[in-house]
C-alpha cells in the first residue's frame, strides 16, 4: 500500500529533461578497477574522518512501501540492501547504526492505528538520526510511478544541513559511475515535506535506487545480486563523500 511520503516523492520524479531510459550494461562494481582504489584507500581514510554512519530502512512490518507490479514491497528490497549496505562499512571500520534490521515497525508500544504506527516510526527514526552530532545518513527507498517507463536511481536532500547537497551529488555520482552510466537524474532538493531529511541535523539523503513500476528495473531490483550491487554503489558514495 503506497504510504503518503512517497506519494509526495512521485510529484518530483518526472522532469521536463527526463527522457526515455535506455538500459544499459552494467558493470560489476567489484570488478571496476576504480572499486579496488577505492577500498584500498579505506585505512587512510579512516584515520582522518571517523564519524558514525547510519543507515536507514524506511517501510517495515505493516507499511510495505511500494510494490512491483506482481506486488512484491519495497521494504524487503530496502532492508536487504541496508543489510549489506551496513556490513561493507563494518568490514571498512565504520561505526554503523540502522533504523532497523528485521522486518518491523519502529513505532513506540501501545500506539494504535496504521497513520499514529506510522508516525511514531518516523518520529523515532529521526530521533536515530539525531543521537549524533558526527553521522552520516542515509535512508533507502525503491521508488514508483504511474508510467512504467521511468527507471533510475534519484538522490533527494534538504538544504537544512549544508553538507547534504554534497553527499546527494556524491551517492547520484556513484550510481552513474558503478550501476547505470545512461542515468541523466539531476538531485532534488526538497522541503519539510521530506521529513526525515528536513529535520535531520546531519548530512542526510532519501536515496531512491530505482523504480518498481520499471518491469526491467523491479527484477533487477528483486534479486540479490544487484541489490549487492546497489548497497556497493551506496557504500562507494558515502566513501567519496567522506573523502572530499
Ligand atoms: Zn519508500
Amino acid at each position: 500500500m503506497p504510504t503518503a511520503a512517497p506519494k509526495i516523492f512521485r510529484s518530483f520524479f518526472i522532469t521536463e529533461a527526463e527522457r526515455s531510459p535506455t538500459r544499459a550494461d552494467t558493470k560489476h562494481p567489484l570488478t571496476n578497477p576504480k572499486a579496488h582504489v577505492i577500498i584500498s584507500q579505506q585505512k587512510a581514510i579512516l584515520s582522518q574522518k571517523l564519524g558514525l554512519v547510519l543507515a536507514d530502512s524506511p517501510h517495515g512490518g505493516i507499511d510495505g512501501g511500494c510494490t512491483t507490479a506482481e506486488g512484491i514491497p519495497e521494504k524487503g528490497i530496502n532492508l536487504n540492501i541496508l543489510l549489506k549496505l551496513r556490513d561493507m562499512l563494518e568490514i571498512s571500520g565504520f561505526e554503523v547504526r540502522v533504523t532497523r534490521d528485521s522486518d518491523i515497525s519502529i513505532h513506540d508500544d501501545g500506539i494504535e492505528g496504521i497513520a499514529a504506527q506510522k508516525s511514531s516510526d518516523m518520529d523515532n527514526r529521526l530521533a536515530i538520526f539525531n543521537e549524533s552530532s558526527n553521522a552520516i545518513c542515509v535512508s533507502i527507498h525503491q521508488n514508483q510511478f504511474t508510467d512504467p517507463k521511468y527507471s533510475g536511481a534519484q538522490m533527494f536532500y534538504s538544504n537544512s544541513n549544508k553538507e547534504s547537497e554534497a553527499l546527494a551529488r556524491s551517492l547520484q555520482n556513484s550510481f552513474v559511475e558503478f550501476l547505470q552510466p545512461d542515468n541523466t537524474r539531476e538531485i532534488k532538493q526538497c522541503g519539510k515535506e521530506l521529513f526525515l531529511c528536513y529535520y535531520s541535523e546531519n548530512p542526510t539523503v532519501m536515496a531512491e535506487c530505482g523504480f518498481l513500476s520499471n518491469p526491467e528495473e523491479a527484477a533487477l531490483l528483486t534479486t540479490e545480486e544487484y541489490q549487492s550491487k546497489v548497497a556497493f554503489t551506496l557504500y562507494a558514495g558515502i566513501i567519496n563523500f567522506i573523502e572530499s
